[in-house]
């Protein structure tokens, strides 16, 4: 028998002791926490109540939702190691991969406060010649209700990557955190309803995937989903049912471009952060490097004396920790037998690496660009390293992929046409990641890696319907829109619209 009782993050949850599912720890097993499988019900009566919630919040407007979300960010900094702890205790990873995650949306958050009122309200905009006589505007209002569904890596940065601008934007949120991390979920819309207070405009439902599918059918007014391409394509799906608009920030399978005149040292050592931070379990994480044939060696000599000091392990202070979902050391496997059996090299690790639930490093050569290695993603921590004539020829074999999503150049003179000749939808030159890490730039994929944007200016408007109103400032003697305009208007418009328009353009004036 469901019973109700005060939910997590504010708002009601229907709490049935049948339907419950444990959150463990993946280095120890250890249960977390246990929590409610909310069904359809429970998830209809979340977004029953932020639909109420969502109109408060948008009566507070800009400077109401930007004190109430620096108060959100100073708390979650104050209680940042209890944060830390539970990440590091319910995902598996170290405390420098939490501490990193939390680090960057702090200021992800600060930036969604501050910019709202500036990238979203109201301002006027130009007419034209002919529309003269009337004013124009434009703003961004709320949508109502946005449903976040979530990954497990990045418990902290990426859900809150969506929610930090939906609700700067004056929506409610209702969140659905993966079924691996629900605890860290609760934490953050805890933590809001503690430093915020008043309506429940951040809940949080938790469930598996027949959760997730319930939000999307639940009549919110966007789905913001992070997670894999084949649940993406079934959150689109469902939200087609009633034309629920969604954002999608899905995989990837990162390329980096080694260029000749590159600092070597350092692309091997971001190489192997980027590629093996988070146990490469980042959708940004570098799984693929090219490097130009005059410095190949000497790159792959320096990553492969880096990869062989790195350890995973258990403990907080581990190089890196555990796989966190147990069905991905059988994906991890199955690439690294793959690449073996078509002649791949392993120069770090080998076919051993996997010892559940933990993979050491691999670094691979002679990995042809057909092996799944190549083409999927793997995440883990495995790099292959693949020679490339010169730059032109590294990006041509980087863009030979579906994903889409970040990439990365080392590069002297030509990191920046090589960074804009990648097809993705960031780039980074002489650093891995940097962008997702600069709140007034957008992050989202091509492709497979999907397709909206959150973070900077375009996450704002992505929670949005932009509002366009004309106001007619004043009447004029002879208007078009009429039946009854004498017989000279349209004539004249005509002969307006061949002298502004109909010429040939000449050389741009100044
Ligand atoms: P996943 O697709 O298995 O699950 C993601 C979420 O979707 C979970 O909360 C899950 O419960 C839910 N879900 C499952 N089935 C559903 C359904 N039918 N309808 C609605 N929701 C459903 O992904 P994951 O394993 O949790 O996360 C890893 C993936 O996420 C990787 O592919 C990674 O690259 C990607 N990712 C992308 C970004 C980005 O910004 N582009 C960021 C982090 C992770």
């Amino acid at each position: 028998m469901a019973t109700t009782t005060e939910g997590f993050g504010g708002g009601p949850m229907h709490r049935d002791r049948a339907r419950t599912f444990d959150s463990t720890s993946p280095a120890t097993g250890e249960v977390v926490a246990s929590f409610p499988l909310a069904g359809p019900e429970e998830v209809a009566a979340a977004v029953a109540l932020a639909g109420q919630a969502a109109a408060e919040w948008a009566e507070l407007g800009f400077e109401g939702r930007r004190r109430a979300l620096l108060a959100y960010k100073a708390l979650l900094v104050r209680r940042a190691d209890e944060l830390i702890a539970l990440v590091h205790r319910e995902n598996g990873k170290p405390r420098a991969d939490a501490l990193i995650e939390v680090l960057m949306i702090v200021e992800h958050l600060d930036w969604a406060a501050r910019n709202a009122a500036r990238v979203l309200g109201r301002r006027r905009v130009r007419s034209t010649l002919v529309l003269a006589n009337h004013a124009a505007s434009v703003e961004y209002q709320p949508l109502g209700v946005v449903g976040v569904i979530g990954p497990w890596n990045y418990p902290v940065f990426t859900p809150l990557g969506s929610i930090a601008y939906a609700l700067a934007a004056g929506n409610a949120v209702v969140f659905k955190p993966s079924e691996l991390t629900p605890a860290v979920g609760c934490f953050l819309a805890d933590t809001f309803a503690d430093a915020v207070g008043g309506p429940p405009v951040f809940q949080v439902v938790t469930g598996d995937g027949t959760t997730g599918q319930a939000l999307c059918l639940a009549g919110v007014d966007k789905v913001a989903f992070t997670g894999s391409p084949a649940t993406g394509r079934k959150v689109m799906a469902a939200c087609a049912e009633r034309l629920t608009p969604v954002v999608l920030e899905l995989g990837g399978k990162d390329a980096m471009v080694v260029d000749a005149d590159a600092d070597v040292d350092a692309a091997a050592e971001q190489a192997l952060w980027g590629g093996m931070a988070n146990a490469g379990q980042t959708c940004l994480a570098v799984e693929r490097v090219y490097v130009v044939d005059q410095v190949y060696d000497r790159f792959l000599a320096r990553l492969v004396e880096r990869a062989s000091r790195i350890r995973p392990g258990g403990g907080p202070d581990a190089d890196f920790g555990p796989i966190t979902l147990p069905r991905q050391l059988e994906i991890i496997q199955r690439h690294l037998d793959d690449a073996f059996a078509r002649g791949a090299r392993a120069l770090v690790g080998g076919r051993d690496a996997v010892r559940p639930p933990y993979v050491d490093p691999v670094v691979l050569v002679d990995v042809p660009a057909d092996a799944l290695v190549m083409q999927q993603e793997t995440f883990g921590p495995v790099l292959p390293v693949i020679r490339a004539r010169d730059a032109g020829h590294a990006v041509a074999l980087a863009n030979a992929n579906p994903y889409g999503l970040g990439a990365a150049v080392f590069a002297g003179r030509r990191g920046d046409p090589i960074a804009r000749a990648l097809r993705s939808g960031m780039a980074s030159i002489n650093s891995v990641l940097t962008y997702a890490g600069v709140p007034s730039l957008p992050l989202g994929g091509v492709g497979e890696s999907g397709f909206g944007r959150i973070h900077g200016p375009d996450g704002l408007r992505e929670f949005t319907r932009p509002k366009a109103i004309t106001r007619q400032r004043f009447a004029l003697p002879f208007g078009m829109q009429s039946f009854d305009r004498p017989r000279f208007v349209l004539p004249a418009v005509q002969q307006a619209m061949k002298l502004r328009h109909g010429r040939r353009p000449g050389p741009r004036r100044r």
